[in-house]
């Protein structure tokens, strides 16, 4: 691979990539189209991450593709089975013949005299080599997810060094580590430490969750019975699209009333806690957050499994700061030391935009953070790009399907109206809030700022609301005033934008 010009360019082979290249193939089915993708296999976060009990934590009828049914009796899945689920579709839908593996996408430059984007990606050779490889496109479609896959977040503890025992990182899980009878401590409060607790705590000696602060958690069951029972009476895909719509009214109905009524939603939250665990249980110290539901991202465990491993003596909470290492564990600042032959940092992601390229138009440098995102899909300035990025209160697939579904749209657009340039356009509006509002979890805090921002008003917001983005991404008209089309520029004596604006208007 290198040199070939394509229509449209997928960066990423993971969920949101294979719905990309399914919707093209549907809807635009003359483009041409390759995806690059850095690792060997299909699957994304559903590949690199392979910590024990690894699993979905919002439901895979909304997290499932739209044109594809999830029939698996298990609502919140298993990682394996939603890597095989992601793979046999791009098998099923020929779209594995369109991944270049082992590609990491460098970088981006766009050129409006030519209308393409140049797409330069570092190969790695079956024997380790790497080579710089270039080729152009016409339309940049970004699906590499919204975090570093190189390495996940770890903080610097003091005295971290002189702890003689395991320190692993969930993102790096090792395939040899065997804890069985072993002592552990979980750092972290998160979808992944509460995912590790109750698998780990099955075969470990004992398995303590260390947080700074607790994080709400709700309990789901791992089946959906009303979705299995309607696969029994129904073919399966009315079935699928029946139980998609009842959980995404479900989901919504919560969000809002978590916003609308945060003591309410939060005391129903921790009595539940309090009913399973007991009264003797410090619940207040344990499993009351300090910040209202919702402000960071719910945490959901199928069939109150860590609540069980917990009243089963085989794990355990300890909320407090860390003070330093030991060389047996961790000491607190509250005096208490935890021991530990191996230690799991759950301390999270490092957020990455456009999985780490670098984006150029007409020789300029892009700096995300000064753009606006105009449907929460493309930037302000910058043509013939889109990006997914999904929910952050419902499962992200809702959003990749309806992003995929609208840049078939647009694709349509330009060519009925003999475009081969859109921009996004801001004018007067101006950035009033961060990409992803009221939502302040560490690794969105550390780094939102230096992502594309939001305007005061559509289509410069980027809504957490699943209805309004099928009206913005489905229905509504694609041509906008905040949208330009135009060609490469072809009248000597002016400048490339007004030569292309006079052509298509
Ligand atoms: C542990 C974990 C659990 C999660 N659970 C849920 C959940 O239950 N529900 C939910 O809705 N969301 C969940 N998420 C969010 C999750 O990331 C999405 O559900 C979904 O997997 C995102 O799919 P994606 O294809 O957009 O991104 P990813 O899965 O991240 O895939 C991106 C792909 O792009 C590739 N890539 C990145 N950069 C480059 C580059 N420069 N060049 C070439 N290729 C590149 C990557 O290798 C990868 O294959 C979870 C995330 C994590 C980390």
């Amino acid at each position: 691979m290198g040199g070939e010009r394509f229509d449209v360019l997928i960066i990423g082979a993971g969920l949101s990539g294979i719905d990309a290249a399914y919707h093209l193939q549907k809807y635009c089915p003359k483009k041409s189209y390759v995806i690059l993708e850095q690792r060997q296999r299909i699957g994304g976060t559903w590949d690199l991450f392979r910590y024990p009990g690894v699993r979905s934590d919002s439901d895979m009828l909304t997290m499932g593709y739209s044109f594809r049914p999830w029939t698996n009796p298990k609502a919140i899945a298993p990682g394996e089975d939603i890597r095989n689920y992601v793979a046999q579709t791009a098998r099923d839908e020929g779209i594995d013949r369109h991944i270049c593996f082992r590609h990491r996408v460098l970088r981006a430059t766009w050129s409006s005299q030519d209308a393409a984007w140049t797409v330069t990606a570092l190969r790695e050779g079956a024997d380790g080599r790497e080579e710089q490889v270039t080729l152009t496109c016409n339309f940049l479609f970004s699906c590499a997810g919204y975090y570093r896959y190189s390495a996940g977040y770890l903080p610097e503890f003091p005295e971290m060094q002189r702890y003689a025992g395991r320190i692993v990182h969930p993102q790096a899980w090792p395939e040899d580590l065997n804890y069985a009878g072993k002592r552990v401590v979980i750092i972290g409060s998160g979808a992944t430490a509460v995912t590790l607790l109750p698998a780990m705590a099955r075969t470990a000696a004992h398995v303590t969750m260390l947080q700074r602060s607790p994080t709400y958690i709700v309990s789901m069951p791992e089946q959906d019975r009303i979705a299995n029972s309607l696969r029994r009476v129904m073919p399966a895909a009315w079935a699928y699209r029946i139980s998609r719509w009842k959980n995404v009214a479900y989901m919504m109905y919560v969000y809002r009333l978590a916003l609308r009524f945060p003591k309410f939603v939060k005391t129903g939250i921790i009595k539940q806690i309090s009913k399973t665990l007991g009264s003797d249980y410090d619940v207040a110290t344990h499993f009351t957050p300090r910040y209202n539901p919702w402000e960071q991202r719910l945490c959901l465990v199928p069939d109150g499994d860590l609540f069980e491993a917990i009243k089963a003596g085989r794990a355990s909470v300890a909320t407090g700061a860390i003070e330093r290492f030991t060389e047996a564990g961790i000491r607190l600042q509250s005096g208490e030391e935890l021991q530990a032959d191996i230690v799991v940092t759950a301390t999270g992601l490092v957020l990455q935009a456009f999985g780490g390229a670098e984006l150029e138009v007409d020789g300029r440098r892009v700096n995300l953070g000064s753009t606006l995102a105009y449907k929460g899909v493309m930037l302000s300035g910058v043509p013939n790009l889109a990006a997914v990025f999904g929910y952050i209160n419902a499962s992200w697939t809702l959003k990749a399907d309806l992003i995929c579904g609208y840049v078939c749209r647009l694709l349509n657009r330009m060519d009925r109206k003999g475009a081969r340039q859109v921009t996004p356009r801001s004018g007067d509006e101006q950035a009033v809030a961060p990409f992803v509002e009221k939502f302040t979890p560490g690794y969105m805090e550390r780094a939102i700022v230096s992502w594309p921002k939001q305007g005061a008003k559509a289509p410069w917001r980027v809504y957490q609301n699943y209805l309004r983005d099928v009206w913005s991404l489905k229905w509504s008209p694609v041509d906008n005033d905040a949208l330009e089309f135009s060609n490469p520029a072809e009248v000597p004596g002016i400048s490339t934008s007004e030569a292309a604006r006079q052509q298509v208007a």
